[in-house]
């Protein structure tokens, strides 16, 4: 593919400075904002509000959308999952989950992942690449557009969390960008405080987003409650133990909200972090560091090559009655589309056949 500007990583601002290059006037900037960002629209032949020799001169130089869907899953749940290429022909992948009173847009950070964690599906592929600014904001347009359609506003509030492949704090000045994109009133509107990133622990970025305004939301991914253990299921605490780990989420803690807390995710596998003894242990070393969190406990996903069985219900509920018996508030994390290959974890580019696959387009 030829060399172009992906549009839909840029600001209001740097669209406008992009079709002033053009030799246009600012308002068409905005008008452009207007059609990638409030009406999602992903190719330059829907924007008829711009002068057709504008487009045809756009389309020679720029992309308004980048990302191609190759195929969609439909859960039982009702959980959308998506299978996107990139132009270089990268795997992303993107879940939609429809709750209640709000959506919420799972997205990945990279295609692939360099992490080996070895509950995760997402490590076998290895880091393909991080994505760019435009290549995250492509994902939420896209599960926006297919859910509702192009140019809808969505019914119900929408929360993102960068909880799909990759890791998020690897791929940081990419992720602020696209999150600032979101932000803007006049697109998408989402804003950082609707958003949470999880991280497997890479502690300067931990330290670099605590001094980020407008930042959106943390979730650590803790999985052991021992640095013996932990090094074992995520080799990044090799680099950063848990106890670097936590002194730097006690310096994330001075700039949580009054209503914020930090958040815990500890991935349940039966038999190898889930006994009485550990939820213990993972009581102590959170109240030894007294840090304003809360965590979520989440059912292993299984999936054929990872060697791992996920907790039973009841193990899950001691193991939550533990950990509250010593204050720790503790949510227990429903998964969502096991089914199709959508649930935390389990994001590897997987091509399943099934009877609920819904086609593929763009
Ligand atoms: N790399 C980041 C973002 C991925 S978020 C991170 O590690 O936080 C995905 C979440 O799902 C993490 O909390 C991870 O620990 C958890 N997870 C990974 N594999 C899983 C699996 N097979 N079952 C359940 N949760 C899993």
């Amino acid at each position: 593919m030829k060399k172009a500007v992906q549009l839909t990583g840029l600001s209001q601002t740097e669209l406008v400075s992009f079709v002033e290059t053009l030799g246009e006037p600012a308002y068409r900037g905005r008008q452009l904002f207007a059609a990638l960002q409030h009406r999602r629209q992903r190719s330059f032949d829907e924007i008829t509000d711009l002068p057709k020799d504008l487009r045809s001169r756009l389309s020679d130089i720029a992309n308004a959308a980048t990302l191609k869907i190759e195929s969609r899953y439909l859960s039982d749940d009702g959980t959308r999952r998506y299978l996107m290429k990139t132009h270089d022909n990268l795997p992303v992948e993107t879940v939609f989950i429809p709750e209640e009173r709000r959506d919420t847009i799972c997205f990945s950070s990279q295609s692939g992942c360099p992490l080996q964690c070895t509950f995760c599906l997402t490590a076998q592929l290895g880091l393909l690449r991080s994505l760019t600014a435009g290549e995250i904001v492509e994902q939420i347009q896209i599960a926006l557009n297919d859910a509702y359609g192009t140019g809808v506003k969505p019914p119900r509030g929408t929360n993102l969390v960068a909880m799909g492949a990759g890791e998020p704090l690897l791929n940081l000045d990419e992720l602020l960008k696209a999150l600032r994109v979101m932000a803007d009133p006049q697109g998408m509107h989402i804003v950082p405080n609707r958003v949470t990133v999880s991280t497997a622990g890479i502690v300067p970025r931990i330290l670099d987003l605590a001094q980020t305004s407008d930042r959106p939301h943390l979730a650590i991914s803790l999985a052991a409650p021992t640095d013996e253990l932990r090094d074992e299921l995520m080799p990044i605490n090799k680099r950063w133990p848990i106890d670097e780990l936590l002194s730097a989420c006690k310096v994330f803690e001075k700039t949580l909200k009054p209503n914020e807390r930090l958040t815990f995710e500890y991935v349940m596998l039966d038999g190898v972090n889930d006994s009485d003894e550990q939820a213990r242990q993972l009581a102590n070393l959170l109240n030894r560091h007294n840090i304003k969190s809360k965590v979520n406990l989440i059912p292993h996903n299984p999936a054929d090559p990872l060697p791992y069985r996920p907790s039973p219900d009841e193990t899950v509920e001691r193991f939550k009655h533990i950990l509250e018996s010593k204050g720790v508030h503790t949510y227990v994390r429903r998964p969502r589309g096991r089914d199709i290959f959508a649930a935390c974890g389990q994001l590897a580019a997987r091509q399943v056949t099934l009877t609920s696959l819904v086609g593929a387009d763009t």
